[in-house]
């Protein structure tokens, strides 16, 4: 069993954006309100998130969150770091948090929160960073996780593929524009692909729909659902457009897996 509950859906600019007056962005759809991209795993053993974005805290407040055992950075810009602090909420009673990111995400986490990794979390109240380098697969309880590098642009990111008794239970590629081969045979066949489709028209950084979908159909997804989403993709009208098993995400979708 496991549980995967959206916290944010939306791109680095959220939706509705600052100033927009469009159909989207003043759309009485709640689906259409964004925050940005994130999600939160529950096993049986352990609850972890993957990035922790500028409204980590609504979200946390939003879904009642109540026990983050361990956090997963896909990559350090701003819209998946920002809500950083607001860990401190789960290291009552000094409580060490593991972090796991890649080499280079790890190196801007220490940059720009430095005072988490130096010391001042000695007091209590702080947040406890302990961090992890991921390197290749790694476990948080009985869930083996998979990271997949992806390009997104300059940056290279993170997704994952999370397995529990040899079972490719789902995978999360928010920000992506080219997916290497190696990991399309790593998460072929996965029960739900979570996939960056920002939009129709094409982005130098992240991938449109039909980008997305193309990858979908490469990895042979049972189900397909759609983040990283911005003020140009309307839900409900985009959400009946989509081929059977492909759907849109919103903020608060929970997926029971
Ligand atoms: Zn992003
Ligand atoms: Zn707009
Ligand atoms: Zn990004």
């Amino acid at each position: 069993m496991l549980t995967i509950t959206f916290l944010g859906t939306g791109t680095s600019q959220g939706v509705p954006m600052i100033g927009c007056d469009c159909a989207v962005c003043t759309s009485p759809d709640p689906r259409d309100t964004r925050t940005r991209a994130s999600i939160y795993v529950e096993t049986p053993e352990a609850a972890w998130v993957v990035d922790t974005g500028p409204e980590f805290r609504v979200q946390c407040l939003r879904e009642r969150l109540r026990r983050v055992d361990a956090v997963v950075f896909t990559h350090a810009h701003t819209d998946h770091i920002m809500g950083f602090d607001d860990l401190r909420a789960f290291c009552h009673g000094a409580r060490d948090l593991p972090i796991y990111a890649s080499q280079e995400t790890m190196d801007d986490l220490k940059r720009v929160f430095a005072f988490a990794f130096t010391g001042q979390s000695l007091f209590p109240g702080y947040v406890r960073p302990i961090p992890h380098i991921v390197n290749g697969t790694f476990s948080i309880g009985n869930t083996e996780i998979t990271p997949l590098p992806v390009k997104h642009g300059r940056a290279h990111v993170n997704g994952y593929l999370f397995s529990r008794g040899g079972e490719k239970v789902a995978t999360y590629l928010s920000d992506c524009k080219e997916v290497p081969d190696a990991a399309i045979d790593a998460m072929r066949g996965t029960r739900v692909l979570i996939i960056d489709a920002l939009r129709h028209r094409e982005h130098p950084t992240h991938m449109n729909v039909a980008e997305a979908l193309a990858v979908a159909k490469r990895v042979e997804a049972h189900r397909t659902w759609f983040t990283h989403v911005c003020h140009e993709l309307p839900h409900s009208q985009t959400d009946a457009q989509l081929p059977a098993g492909v759907r849109v995400a919103y903020d608060g979708l929970k997926l029971r897996l």
